[in-house]
């Protein structure tokens, strides 16, 4: 059995109870192999045993009074992954689904993709199994007050730095951030995905979304194609969603579908994105509304999916953008796709496929973006806001979007060039990997053990 091996054995041993963690481990740890074969420091200074174990992992109660005077309690926590190349970074979710090994899942990813960045930032993350679904204005403020009455002695804007995920937007970024003032007496960048009025940066609320699509673009270059006129699947209807169909629109691109917890939109003529901001951002809606200000676009409710897919992934299309959530596209999808003659897919959420259908795009030697190298543009951004915080500086739109641009540009570079390195050039998967981790786990062994 090979070191990766041995090391995922164990972890299955003492972590049966964390499947998307295990599988987000298996994902990275089994493309490292040929790095691992090449170096043996790697495995004689235990790099996966350590790299897998979070440095500390922060769970707390939240207690908040609802609107009818009723005490809620809910469970936050605060993964602080890996520091080793800068203080922790990465978002909080609040979404009822969320438990220790859903954010061991993040975390462990968010290591990978913020050295991919190039930047230096380490990886976090965190949330809680608040649902914010349906709760007032008032109670979103409480329990994001209360949520962070006992996250803030374990946050600082040199220590760990948070911002948002699923459920987690500028509203809730903002009511910590008072919070955290309120607390400590200091003005600093301790979150990100901030409001403009204070310390927020232009073009953070896109990043994630324009990021994805430049790096789809950039996988389509070296491939002789492009973006423009041609169809799109876009899955979610959140901030990445949102974003990625509107610079879907701005290259020439249709994007046709959008999708959400109730059901999935088909737009034929491309999803009108400002519509699809007045439904999500403004009235918090769900997309029936949407079908209802749009007549010409159809909705399609869960209840009428395929087999219970998402029916998004059966509309044709050249390039598919799972901005979703994780697991979100299975084989069959993927098949589906493939079937359909889509030719890329580049992931605007974290690990939206799963793993049989990651492996079902790369032997079909399509363009494919994995998550940790195709959305890497949002905490991108966000460390581009510390820098402006610690500058007391704010950068204009262009300066910030052309920053993105260029990182994305070379997160590309650096897993392509590395999945050629290493003897698959058209495996961007062990390229974003292998890069990822390569410098994570030379500044651990620089570091020493302790
Ligand atoms: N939640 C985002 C991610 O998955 C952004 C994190 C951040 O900006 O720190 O990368």
């Amino acid at each position: 059995m090979s070191y990766a091996q041995r090391v995922i054995e164990g972890l299955k041993q003492k972590y049966a109870s964390e499947p998307v963690f295990l599988q987000a481990v298996e994902e990275v740890l089994m493309t490292l192999q040929p790095l691992l074969d090449k170096d043996a420091k790697y495995e004689k200074n235990k790099i996966l045993e350590r790299i897998t174990e979070p440095e500390r992992i922060i769970s707390f109660r939240v207690e908040w009074v609802d609107d009818k005077g009723e005490i809620q309690v809910n469970r936050g926590y605060r993964v602080q992954y890996n520091s080793a190349i800068g203080p922790y970074k990465g978002g909080l979710r609040f979404h009822p689904s969320v438990n220790l090994g859903i954010l061991k899942f993040l975390g462990f990813e968010q290591i990978f993709k913020n050295s991919l960045t190039g930047l230096a930032i380490g990886g976090g993350k965190g949330g809680s199994d608040f649902d914010p679904k349906g709760k007032s204005e008032n109670e979103v403020m409480r329990f994001c007050q209360a949520f962070m009455t006992e996250l803030h002695r374990h946050i600082g804007a040199t220590i760990d730095v948070p911002a948002g995920d699923i459920g987690v937007g500028g509203r809730e970024v903002g009511y910590m951030f008072g919070q955290f003032k309120r607390l400590t007496r200091s003005y600093e960048g301790v979150l990100t995905g901030k409001n403009l009025l204070f310390g927020g940066s232009l073009a953070r609320t896109e990043a994630t979304g324009y990021g994805a699509v430049y790096f789809a673009q950039n996988m389509l270059e070296d491939r002789g194609e492009n973006l423009e006129g041609k169809v799109c699947a876009v899955s979610g209807a959140g901030n990445v969603a949102t974003y990625c169909c509107e610079k879907l629109l701005q290259l020439g691109a249709r994007p046709v579908t959008v999708s959400d917890s109730r059901g999935m939109i088909y737009d034929p003529e491309g999803i009108k994105v400002d519509v699809l901001k007045q439904v999500k951002e403004v009235e918090r809606a769900s997309l029936t509304r949407y079908a209802e200000l749009v007549p010409t676009a159809k909705h399609t409710p869960v209840a009428e999916y395929p087999e219970g897919r998402n029916a998004v992934w059966s509309v044709p299309c050249f390039a598919a953008f799972p901005c979703a959530t994780q697991n979100e596209l299975n084989l069959a999808d993927a098949k589906t796709l493939l079937a359909n003659g889509c030719k890329c897919v580049a992931e605007g959420a974290n690990m939206p496929s799963t793993l049989d259908a990651v492996h079902a795009f790369l032997e079909a030697g399509i363009a494919y973006g994995p998550a940790k190298a195709a959305n890497a543009g949002g905490v991108a951004t966000s460390q581009l806001e510390m820098q402006q915080n610690a500058g007391m500086q704010s950068w204009t739109f262009e300066t910030v979007d052309g920053k993105l641009k260029d990182i994305m540009g070379n997160i590309y570079k650096n897993a392509a060039a590395t999945a050629k390195e290493f003897g698959q050039p058209d495996n961007l998967v062990l390229g974003a990997n292998i890069a990822g981790f390569r410098k994570v786990a030379d500044a651990m062994i620089a570091q020493g053990v302790c």
